[in-house]
């Protein structure tokens, strides 16, 4: 039955059968009972009474039937009034208005019995129904006290709710109870409702009241079958995974005391964080242990990541083995070089008797590549910096260690597999991947579910935050930023002008909007500064020369596209202009503002927007307010849902039909905690047929594949 084709309901004719596929998805009955209704949006209307026994402004559902309808558009007015005749059964009748609704004149035409619920209200002489709920009725059929509230479901033209309604009480009519999948110890628990009641409660709720415990349950089982199919997936991934012995080993770049990565933090001119002294923590032991570290580093844009990395790395040096760090383009592979040449310098990094760090990117020249290849393969590279290429390419280590991948890399699971051939003895490095992208917890454990998570959640001493403006695009106070900027300038700071990210299949425009921008600054705002342009389209080498120039200070102003979204960092840039912000999404505009104020002065940050002065970009706004990457983010969440953090294809995010992760963040931990229990007692289920059997059926190996990131 569940399983069925929802044309098997007699109520379901092909034709809406294919409007349920098309515009919902809806193939089976299932399917239909998962089309749940908005969930704020329940209506109790009243109860059923003849006109004579109405109580004016009281909610009264009145039978009858439509006795005309008349469509009025009031003129100078973006509007249409419908309005219907009920002619009540038992005597009188009401006018009810709907507005912007014309389409219900067809919907139910005159003839067409009906209930009608509402406000009952007197206008002039005539009685009206304010607000009014229109359910079609067959001849003999009589609303009963159980549909006093009424469910809205999501609809589409010519699928009214109401209609969606009328199948989905069809399917529950003929249902047979359903079983209990659940854990009654986790049922006893968190206090759920057992899930034939759930069910039919959501859809057909005896009072409102009743709508909160039904959604729960199957919140619960949704975000519980998941976290299942995570645990399962995770502890399939380390039986396969044999990790690295962890003795102490010898290797060429251990040195007398034999401990790098202590003597890196003692030579630190700073001292590390709280927060990245947890990470040490953290990664120490997921070092220390045999089972293969896979861990996400989450940090705020300038909480200090490469250095956590850095550690790592030494770590595993320390162990005799070699580590790599991957970053997403050849400019930050080539900035991670020089940070890690400056951090690493009083260890003596590439002098004669020390470690040995190269950099391998797509750039690298074929002669120069088959050198470092050689180097790597025997051991006497013990450190690489590089793309992408790194693991894509053929290169096989003499004993890697460590691999950092930074930011917001997709990093799944057969990349990991692949890692596992970068070592003669196929066993698996230890992985910690970095983001700067903060992740809501809630989320967090989803997307990432078969990772652990460290948050380094400070940022260094004495940063200040970036103060941060809106201002309309055609502001006459845009003439006093271009002064400010020359002011910083002369300070000797730097600024960045970064304009619209036009659609990427775009791409040319893009480059012309910044092109444009590039030449009203050169020729016109700053004719005395130097102005540099930088773009996705440039070479390599070519981009690489104008960054290097904005660093060093020969170019004061530089007009960007995104390419300088992630990890850019100078610290002499003081101002980031964005023009068009309107067209970033929040972690963008967060991403681009950290890349100033990273050194000793105060950053500024201004946001260019077309909104109209009455009506602010909240995105922008939520910006403006804060400069916490988490907050944001949870606000990101709740403004614009879970596809903002991630496209939700490409995270392979599973569609959850009830659960928000915004909302819901705290069953998200618990189930996660539930499911990890469970698993560990009984991985296979074996206990747990029925739940085994629902795990599957939701989230088969297949999709729980593409749930792998990271
Ligand atoms: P992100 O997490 O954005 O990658 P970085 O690793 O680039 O941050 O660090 C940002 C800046 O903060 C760098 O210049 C780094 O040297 C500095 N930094 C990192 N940790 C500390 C610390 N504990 N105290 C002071 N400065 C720090
Ligand atoms: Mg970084």
């Amino acid at each position: 039955m569940l399983d069925g084709d929802v044309s098997l309901l007699p109520n379901v004719s092909t034709r809406a059968a294919a409007m349920l596929r098309s515009a919902f998805g809806i193939r089976t009955v299932r399917d239909l009972l998962e089309h749940y209704p908005h969930q704020d949006k329940y209506r109790d209307v009243g109860a059923q009474v003849p006109l004579a026994a109405a109580v004016l402004g009281g909610q009264v559902t009145l039978v009858g039937t439509i006795g005309r309808w008349q469509v009025a558009r009031p003129r100078g007015r973006k509007m249409t009034i419908a309005r219907a005749l009920l002619m009540v059964e038992g005597g009188g009748s009401v006018e009810a208005p709907f507005f912007n609704q014309d389409w219900r004149a067809r919907a139910t035409p005159a003839g067409t019995r009906v209930a009608m619920s509402g406000t009952l209200e007197r206008f002039r002489t005539t009685l009206q129904l304010k607000n009014a709920k229109l359910v079609e009725l067959a001849d003999d059929e009589t609303p009963d006290d159980s549909d006093r509230i009424v469910p809205t479901y999501p609809a589409t033209e010519g699928l009214p709710s109401t209609r969606i309604a009328g199948f989905v009480a069809a399917a529950l009519e003929r249902l047979p109870p359903l079983p209990e999948h659940l854990p009654a110890d986790l049922r006893a628990r968190h206090d759920l409702l057992d899930l034939d009641t759930a069910l039919r409660t959501l859809h057909r709720p005896p009072s409102l009241d009743a709508v909160r415990p039904a959604r729960d349950r199957l919140v619960y089982d949704e975000l519980f079958s998941l976290q299942i199919g995570l645990q399962q997936r995770r502890l399939r991934l380390e039986a396969e995974a044999v990790g690295l012995d962890n003795g102490p080993r010898g290797g060429g770049a251990v040195d007398g005391d034999g401990r790098l990565a202590n003597r890196f933090v003692a030579a630190l001119p700073f001292d590390p964080t709280a927060a990245q002294y947890r990470a040490f923590d953290e990664i120490g032991g997921d070092l220390a242990r045999t089972k293969p570290m896979h861990r996400l580093l989450q940090g705020d844009v300038g909480s200090g990541k490469t250095l956590v990395a850095a550690w790592v790395m030494l770590c595993a040096l320390d162990r005799g083995r070699q580590a790599v760090l991957m970053a997403p383009t050849e400019v930050l592979a080539e900035q991670h070089l020089r940070t890690l040449t400056r951090l690493l310098a009083p260890l003596g990094v590439n002098a004669p008797a020390g470690p040995r760090l190269e950099l391998l990117t797509g750039s690298t020249t074929l002669a120069r590549r088959r050198g470092l290849l050689a180097e790597l393969a025997v051991g006497d590279v013990d450190l690489v910096v590089g793309t992408h290429a790194l693991i894509e390419e053929r290169v096989l280590f003499a004993d890697l260690g460590v691999v950092v991948v930074d930011e917001q890399h997709r990093f799944g699971v057969e990349h990991r597999t692949r890692l596992r051939d970068k070592r003669s003895d196929g066993r698996a490095p230890d992985v910690l991947v970095m983001t700067a992208t903060p992740i809501p917890r809630s989320l967090a454990l989803t997307v990432y579910g078969d990772l652990d998570v460290t948050v380094l959640d400070e940022l260094p001493p004495g940063r200040q935050e970036v103060i941060t403006q809106v201002i309309p695009a055609g502001s006459p106070r845009r003439a006093k930023l271009y002064d400010f900027i020359r002011e910083r300038v002369a300070a000797g700071e730097r600024a960045f002008v970064v304009t619209p990210l036009v659609e990427s299949s775009e791409a040319l425009e893009e480059v012309a909007a910044a092109e444009d921008v590039y030449r009203r600054l050169d020729d016109d705002v700053f004719p005395d500064l130097p102005v540099g342009l930088v773009h996705g389209r440039l070479a390599g080498a070519e981009r690489d020369l104008v960054m290097e120039r904005f660093r060093s200070g020969e170019v004061a102003v530089l007009v960007a596209t995104t390419v300088i979204e992630v990890g850019v960092d100078v610290p002499q840039a003081t101002v980031m202009v964005i023009e068009d912000a309107d067209r970033f999404g929040i972690s963008q505009l967060h991403q681009m503002r950290g890349r100033v104020g990273r050194g000793a002065s105060r950053g500024w940050c201004v946001l260019f927007s077309a909104a109209e002065e009455g009506e602010p970009n909240p995105r922008l706004e939520a910006v403006a307010q804060t400069a916490d990457g988490f907050l944001l983010a949870e606000r990101d969440l709740a403004l614009r849902g879970e596809g903002s953090l991630f496209d939700t294809r490409q995270s392979g995010l599973p569609d959850l039909k009830l659960a928000k992760l915004a909302r819901d963040g705290r069953v998200v931990a618990q189930t996660r905690n539930d499911a990890a229990a469970l698993v560990r007692e009984d991985p296979d289920l074996d206990e747990h047929p029925l739940l085994a059997h629902e795990v599957r059926r939701r989230y088969g190996e297949q999709r729980l594949a593409a749930l792998e990131t990271g």
